[in-house]
């Protein structure tokens, strides 16, 4: 690791002083910088290493031969569909059964209201690039969804944190940073947040709160943009109610085949209100004049052809199984100074640390001790996080999740001495 890391950062300085275009580049260009979790990806996937910091989805678990032999009878009655441009808002068929993926979640929306996008983290760059000029304020949960804050910073946003507990976004910090960014003069442009089994803490927004933060967004003229690509892999009961739902003016809402199938179809979709959904058509047209035909005709095919709800409940029972060996490990081995929080769906652990640790100084020791994690920095743009790590669950057999825990046991013990 440390050779690895060494190397990577060396990379790193000789590439910004050997760049000669440093000073050409467009103002925004400076906030494009790597994100912690990417540098990591390196190094924890080498065999040897647990990872428990990406969030890959277990794709093996999917029929592979099924959807291999959907591609290739795909090509052989659709080709010439299939491998043609489309549409800027996407294929017509897949927009409505995006829609009866939606009635999973009490939205009732129609084909037109649907944009597909590359995956959700594209409709997070067409709705940013909309919406914000240089300086304008997004709100959004401390922590957050790494991936999105990247973005907001590429279009020089800037993201004011909410506070959050096991029960998501406290109304109550909501309501007064809304109150003191309007009375400092500050235009806040969204609120983004991940409501249910939250990248990266696991929590979720109770149904309490939904109605709390739908109804204090709503006075004060705040739009939200709901990310819910882990909707459908909750561990008990029916799926939660999604804000959209209550409310379809005020509410953009995000979705992905990315957990619910597979993030290689790169086929995910945003539901607007009219406006804002016929600025996103253009968007997209400018972006990548259309979306892939291929991928989204394969997606059309696999949820029309194949037992698409029996497959999530797999994929449910599979995270279960893992999100409970990790609870259990952590359970068992870490110091009881540790605290975590406990997700109901979703692939991830925010964990906190005993105070004076630091999750990013215990890194490089974790990785020489085989276990990798994401430390908490790299989700707050404001320096909190230090102190919490997120561990994530949905790729590592169970028994490889003990042993990761084990190791980072050992590790957090060790610091806790010095
Ligand atoms: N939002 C959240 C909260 C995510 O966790 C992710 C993937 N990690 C995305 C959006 C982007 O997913 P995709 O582009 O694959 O749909």
């Amino acid at each position: 690791m440390t050779q690895e890391s060494d190397h990577g950062r060396m990379a790193a300085t000789q590439g910004s002083r050997i760049d000669a275009y440093v000073d050409r580049y467009a103002a925004r260009a400076t906030g494009m910088v790597a994100s912690e979790i990417r540098a990591l990806f390196a190094v924890a996937s080498r065999p040897e290493v647990v990872s428990l910091a990406g969030g890959m989805p277990y794709v093996t678990a999917l029929p592979l031969d099924v959807v291999g032999e959907l591609v290739s009878d795909l090509v052989a009655r659709r080709g010439p569909v299939a491998l043609q441009y489309g549409s800027g808002q996407g294929d017509p068929h897949l927009r409505e059964q995006i829609c009866e993926v939606m009635r999973l979640e009490g939205i009732d929306a129609g084909p037109d209201d649907v944009v597909v996008t590359v995956g959700s983290q594209q409709a997070l760059d067409l709705i940013t690039r909309i919406f914000i000029d240089p300086g304008d304020v997004v709100l959004a949960e401390g922590p957050s969804y790494v991936g999105a804050l990247g973005t907001f910073s590429a279009y020089q946003a800037k993201v004011v944190h909410v506070a959050m507990d096991n029960e998501g976004i406290v109304p109550e910090s909501l309501a007064q940073t809304i109150y003191a960014l309007k009375a400092a003069g500050s235009r806040i442009k969204f609120l983004y947040t991940v409501p249910t089994f939250q990248n990266p803490a696991g929590v979720t927004l109770s149904v309490a709160r939904r109605r709390q933060v739908l109804e204090i967004c709503q006075r004060a003229g705040v739009l939200i943009i709901e990310d819910n690509p882990y909707g459908l892999l909750g561990f008990d009961g029916e799926p939660m109610r999604a804000l959209r739902a209550d409310n379809a003016d005020g509410v953009v809402y995000l979705g992905s085949f990315s957990k619910t199938l597979a993030p290689g179809f790169r086929v995910g979709w945003a539901l607007a209100p009219h406006a804002i959904r016929e600025k996103l058509v253009l968007a997209m047209e400018s972006a990548v004049l259309s979306h892939s035909s291929f991928t989204q005709l394969a997606v059309g095919q696999y949820l029309a052809t194949q037992p698409w709800r029996e497959q999530i409940k797999t994929f449910r029972e599979l995270y279960r199984e893992r999100r409970d060996a990790l609870l259990d490990a952590l359970e068992a081995l870490m110091p009881a100074e540790c605290t975590w929080t406990r997700p109901k769906g979703g692939f991830f652990v925010w964990a906190s640390l005993p105070e004076g640790l630091d999750s990013k100084a215990i890194l490089p020791r974790a990785v020489a001790e085989r276990v990798a994690f994401v430390p908490g920095t790299g989700f707050f743009t404001d320096g909190g996080g230090a102190r919490h790590m997120r561990l994530s669950y949905c790729y590592p057999e169970p028994e490889r999740i003990r042993e990761g825990v084990r190791r980072l046991a050992r590790v957090i013990e060790q610091e806790m001495q010095l």
